[in-house]
């Protein structure tokens, strides 16, 4: 009998898988949601204290006020209410999420270095130009490099000026530590952290102009109306306390020790590939690497013959593999870019998964080698 291969998970940025605590709670809720919040009676004030519990739960973990949580269908949604809805001047960094630089044109955008670090002086000397309520947006940690942006630097900055400023935390809250008091609003997303899809939220101060994307019943103090996906936030707060529990917080380490220690294998097995922002902080479980002579979707189906699940660039819904703007925006060029693969680790990975992943990879590049040797001689 052919024994079944045992595929190894080298996405966990694209989603985290459910968490086993988030698949008992779903149960429970499942069994015991009876009534719509918004109903007045017994069965929708049942179904109103699930929901402010769970929303307290997450502004706790995170230290915040359980108010300024606005649940919504994800951090796409998230990201399009802030930016959709703002007006004045808006900086956003070159290297955001699609759902942030695809919202509207009227933004100016602020580049990056051959790190992805966003320049700083460039967004003092916008700031200045720019005084009063303008909106500054850069990603706390970048999902394709795993690149961590100066959001402190950044925070001080805009507060020296008056303006705002809001950061997508989707791939860093749990993963390193993180100082809400920085942030005029957040973004964050469920199923990152081991919670179901299709369900975050935004985290606001009084200060901010919240408007509302999605109108109508009034929900969520009428920034987001539409019932709640109650079942879908109960996950999510149990995601997110296990995801910030210390345990885990221990694991990110042993994960960076074993991400550190494949990236100088890669680079020993073949000395021209690039590790996008090698130098500069990065997120602990994100390498974003590039194999010259090979593209990035052969690449990623070669792995996944093998049995390992890795991403090109950031996932698509098409499934397609896109020119990735956070590398154009790094200055990497095309022909290099489309070589460049993404490998994130979650808190399960093993030093046995490593292993296997760096082992394929030197064959991959072997056969790149080989080939080249065949194709220069003919
Ligand atoms: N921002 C970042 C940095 C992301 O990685 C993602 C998911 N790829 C999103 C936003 C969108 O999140 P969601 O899937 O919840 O819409």
């Amino acid at each position: 009998m052919i024994e079944k291969m045992i595929p190894i998970n080298l996405d966990y940025n694209a989603t985290a898988p459910l968490r086993s605590v988030v698949q008992g709670e779903v149960r429970h809720a499942m069994d015991h949601i009876k009534g719509n919040p918004s109903s007045i009676h017994c069965f929708g004030r049942d179904a109103r204290s699930m929901l402010e519990a769970a929303r307290s739960r997450i502004a706790h973990v995170l230290s915040v006020e359980s108010q300024q949580i606005v649940f919504t269908s994800g951090a796409t949604e998230s990201n399009t209410m802030i930016l959709s809805g703002f007006k004045g001047p808006i900086l956003v960094s070159a290297i955001e999420h699609s759902s942030l630089l695809d919202v509207r044109a009227d933004v100016t955008l602020a580049p990056v270095d051959e790190n992805g670090l966003v320049h700083i002086g460039f967004i003092e000397k916008w700031l200045e130009d720019h005084p009063g309520q303008s909106l500054v947006s850069v990603m706390t940690a970048n999902n394709e490099t795993g690149v961590i942006q100066p959001v402190a630097k950044i925070s001080e900055l805009c507060k020296r000026t008056g303006a705002l400023f809001h950061s997508d935390c989707v791939q860093a809250v749990g993963r390193i530590p993180l100082n809400m008091n920085l942030f005029d609003c957040v973004s964050l997303s469920a199923h990152k952290l081991g919670g179901l899809s299709g369900v975050g939220c935004v985290i606001v101060k009084d200060v901010f102009p919240l408007s509302a994307l999605i109108k109508g019943g009034g929900q969520e103090r009428s920034h987001r109306s539409g019932t709640e996906n109650l079942i879908g936030i109960i996950a999510f707060a149990a995601a997110i306390e296990e995801a910030m529990s210390t345990n885990e917080t221990n694991e990110w380490q042993r994960i960076e020790t074993l991400r550190l220690t494949m990236e100088s294998q890669l680079v020993s097995a073949c000395p021209t590939v690039r590790i996008m922002g090698k130098t500069v902080q990065r997120l602990p479980n994100t390498t974003c690497v590039t194999m010259p002579g090979m593209k990035a979707e052969t690449q990623v189906m070669q792995f996944d013959l093998e049995g390992i699940a890795l991403s090109a660039g950031s996932a698509c819904s098409s499934g397609k593999v896109k020119k990735s703007r956070v590398l154009a925006a790094m200055g990497v060029s095309d022909a290099l870019a489309e070589t460049a693969i993404r490998i994130s680790l979650s808190p399960q990975t093993t030093k046995y998964d490593i292993d296997s992943f760096v082992s394929i990879w030197k064959k991959i590049c072997q056969s790149i080698k080989h080939n080249n040797v065949e194709a220069n001689a003919a």
